[in-house]
């Protein structure tokens, strides 16, 4: 779990950066809108050139229907010449008058005048009845011979001669094929005229032209403009002559328009006479006014006095065809912008409904992970959009991991604890092994001295029986002084004894039986209910009667302070049971006592409630520890109806059918009986090494009694002078002695000097649960007596050591 004042982790997680709580939504409304405006955008510039190009497409069909109206103009204007061109030649006054002025071409003074005079009221009439703007005749050298309406000033009146103008040229060309009329421009004045000239035919021969013309004025160019439903504008030689639309800035458009110049397209235009109209239409030009966009195509009216060609542009205006569109376009852009825009809107809404308000839940639910540090807690809420979905699967295996991740941490924590509990424990059992194994080498020695006293005194055939009594209970005492000592050394060093196959149900028997006695005798009683089959374990039969004793003899000092304190009510007992399941036996000694203080403490070293002198705190401690070395398990608690219950746990194996298994008694209890002394050993010679006096002189007299004659060195130094200068048939030497040498130390010196004599070794230790002695020891093979020994095992000793290598 993460500490609770670590705020620093807490702040991240939930402060709210500010602002942000709406920036997706506004993001959204945005980009909706960008996207929306965009495409609509792309739309519209699709539209418009996809319309652009159909108006373009159809206006350049109505110029092209303009064109072809135009020419049938053109055609109705010639046929109506050729009527009026017959119609004059059909006339008589006209025909006689012209026919007079022909015969009479040298005539001159009134009589011509008349002529012409007739001519000119001839060719007035016509002209009224026509409602034509000008009427010419002329000779058939081009000799005008009327006019009408006249001219301010005379200008162009009868006498003059249009034989020079370029269509007039053309009308009486006498190599022409036949007689053709002519359409063009003339100027008169200041006006110009748009006329068409055709011979005057008389009984196959020419006799003069007519010419017949509209002034190009304002009215003209919006009879045209009426006519043909388009723009016009009359140019010549490159000069807007007129237009419908304002001259000024159509003349510069015109001028960079390439494909309106008539040289270009009349002389590509099949060629023809250039006075006749053009059956093929041109290409349609782009021409810009005032920024107005125009489509124009030309149309020929001939050429002007000088022979420049003119040519009619009919004109349409794009733009304004456009214009419609381009207002309906964008009527259709705001309307859709204001669409998208209440689109996304509602858009973001709905997506602040679905994603934000699920996500703001989800966010408060990680807040609230984060101020419980609870990781087991989840999100579950249905109706959840997929993205806050995928979020809250990955928070829940982030979540998950976190778990795991703890758990392990606590693992190791825990782990930790145990080696660190372990390593504090070995540490305080090694400096413990140090101090039991000093205390216990100054304990053994007086006490070998006087264990082998009593030995040596009860060996004594002659000692009165009373003093005989007194010196066993001194030497059985004695006993439990040194099993005391060795316990403690197993304490210390966890060194566990010799095993074997054993009965539990029998050493149990045993050892309740040698507390009986003592049950009864305080009115306690002591009950044993094995389970029905035998159980055989690989133990150490003394540690496990030790076990059993120590949790007993608990149990029957508190059962016994109790009635002593006259606590007790009803009948104190003791009861041991067993049980055996799946390789495991148990073994459960309760009792209906006070029940301990403080339980989990019972197996501390040195623990105890008992008076001084009474209790050591050490008993239960061993117990464990042995338990232990045997593989088990014990456990120490109160029965709630009172009363203390330890359970050990230990593994069992499967019993042999007739197999016999017997117990050693308890050297607690009772100390080995006294024997008689062994048989006499072949023993002349005998070196003792030994630093305490009182240890040295017990083991001089044993050998004395032997009927040796020993020699006593009190260091490892002082024996090996004594080997340098003889030699002995047993050499007994104590392993720890003062002076820097030790009893290995002198073995390896013998192995060195003399090799033949480590065969006569027999050792002294006062600390077998020291690894590095025992691992001598056994390294060595040499017999050695544990310290405190009594006569007996001394004596063993000996004939082991000559059993091993007989004395030469
Ligand atoms: P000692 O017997 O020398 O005190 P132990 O290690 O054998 O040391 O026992 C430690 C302590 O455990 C005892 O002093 C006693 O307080 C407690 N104890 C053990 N067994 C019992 C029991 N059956 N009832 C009550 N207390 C007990």
């Amino acid at each position: 779990m993460v500490d609770e004042t670590a705020p620093e982790l807490r702040r991240p997680v939930l402060e709210r950066p500010p602002g942000r709580a709406n920036s997706l939504i506004g993001r959204l409304i945005l980009f909706g809108t960008l996207v929306t405006l965009v495409a609509v955008a792309s739309s519209v510039l699709i539209l418009s050139v996809l319309t652009r190009r159909q108006a373009r497409s159809h206006l350049v069909e109505l110029l092209s229907q303009n064109q072809s109206n135009a020419r049938d103009l053109q055609e109705r204007s010639l046929e109506e010449l050729l009527w009026i061109s017959a119609l004059m030649s059909q006339s008589p006054t006209l025909r006689a008058a012209m026919d007079t002025y022909r015969s009479e071409a040298s005539a001159s003074g009134p009589r011509r005048a008349d002529l012409l005079a007739t001519v000119g009221a001839e060719v007035e009439r016509i002209r009224t009845l026509m409602g034509k703007d000008l009427v010419i005749v002329t000779d058939e050298r081009g000799v005008v011979l009327a006019s009408t309406p006249p001219q301010p000033g005379g200008e162009g009146g009868a006498g003059s001669s249009l034989a020079d103008s370029s269509w007039m040229r053309q009308v009486l060309d006498p190599d022409a094929p036949e007689a053709h009329p002519i359409f063009g421009l003339m100027a008169r004045g200041d006006d110009r005229y748009h006329v068409g000239c055709v011979p005057i035919a008389m009984q196959g021969f020419v006799i003069g032209t007519l010419t017949i013309g509209d002034r190009v004025d304002a009215g003209w160019f919006e009879g045209r403009r009426g006519s043909l439903r388009s723009d016009v504008a009359l140019m010549t030689g490159g000069r807007v002559i007129g237009s419908t639309l304002e001259t000024g800035s159509l003349a510069p458009a015109l001028a960079d328009a390439a494909a309106l110049n008539p040289a270009s397209w009349m002389t590509s235009a099949t060629g023809r006479s250039a006075g006749t109209a053009t059956t093929e239409m041109p290409p349609a030009a782009t021409v810009i006014v005032s920024g107005e966009e125009f489509l124009a195509v030309p149309i020929s009216m001939g050429t002007d006095d000088k022979g420049q060609p003119a040519t009619l542009l009919l004109l349409q205006s794009l733009t304004r065809a456009l214009e419609p569109m381009q207002h309906s376009f964008l009527v259709a852009l705001v309307s859709c912008g204001a669409l998208t825009v209440i689109l996304a809107g509602l858009a973001a809404w709905r997506i602040s409904r679905s994603i934000l308000v699920p996500l703001e839940r989800f966010v408060s639910f990680v807040r609230s992970v984060a101020t419980t540090h609870d990781a087991s807690q989840r999100f579950r809420e249905s109706g959840l959009t997929a993205e806050v979905e995928t979020l809250n699967d990955a928070f829940g295996d982030l979540l998950d991991s976190l778990q795991e991740r703890e758990k392990l941490l606590m693992l190791h924590q825990r782990e930790e604890l145990i080696r660190m509990e372990r390593l504090k424990e070995s540490e305080k059992l090694a400096s413990l092994g140090r101090m039991l194994s000093g205390a216990a080498h100054e304990i053994n020695n007086p006490l070998t001295a006087v264990l082998g006293q009593v030995d040596l005194t009860l060996s004594d055939a002659g000692l009165p029986v009373k003093s005989k009594d007194r010196l066993e209970k001194a030497r059985k005492e004695a006993h439990r002084i040194s099993a005391l000592v060795r316990n403690l050394l197993k304490v210390a060093h966890r060194d566990t004894g010799e095993r074997r196959r054993m009965d539990l149900h029998q050493i149990l028997r045993e050892t309740l039986d040698l507390r009986k006695h003592d049950f009864n005798a305080a009115g306690i009683s002591l009950t044993f209910e094995p389970c029905d089959k035998p159980i055989v374990l690989q133990a150490n039969e003394l540690e496990l009667q030790q076990v059993f004793l120590n949790i007993i003899n608990n149990a029957f000092d508190a059962l016994k302070e109790m009635k002593e304190a006259k606590q007790a009510a009803g009948q104190l007992e003791v009861t041991v049971r067993t049980g055996s399941s799946a390789g495991r036996a148990s073994v459960t000694i309760s009792d209906n006592g006070p029940g301990m203080k403080q339980p989990g403490k019972v197996f501390d070293h040195f623990y105890t409630t008992k008076d001084i002198g009474k209790g050591t705190g050490l008993g239960l401690s061993i117990t464990h520890a042995i338990v232990q070395n045997h593989g088990g398990t014990i456990t120490a608690q109160n029965q709630p109806t009172g009363g203390a219950c330890f359970v050990i746990d230990l593994p069992h194996e499967a019993a042999a059918p007739q197999e016999r298994l017997a117990p050693v008694p308890h050297p607690l209890l009772a100390g080995p009986e006294p024997k008689n002394l062994p048989a006499p050993l072949q023993l002349e010679t005998a070196l003792i090494v030994e630093d305490e006096p009182t240890v040295l002189e017990y083991q001089m007299e044993i050998l004395r009694s032997l009927g040796a004659s020993p020699v006593g060195a009190r260091s490892a130094d002082e024996a090996i002078e004594w080997l340098r200068r003889r030699e002995f048939q047993v050499i007994v030497s104590d392993m720890k002695m003062p002076g820097g040498k030790s009893g290995a130390d002198l073995f390896a010196w013998v192995g060195n000097n003399l090799p033949a004599m480590t065969g006569r070794f027999v050792f002294v230790t006062g600390d077998t649960a020291n690894e590095t002695t025992q691992a001598f020891l056994e390294k060595s093979g040499r017999p050695y007596l544990m310290k405190p020994f009594g006569l007996e095992d001394y004596v063993q000793a000996l004939r082991d050591a000559q059993t091993l290598a007989p004395v030469g």
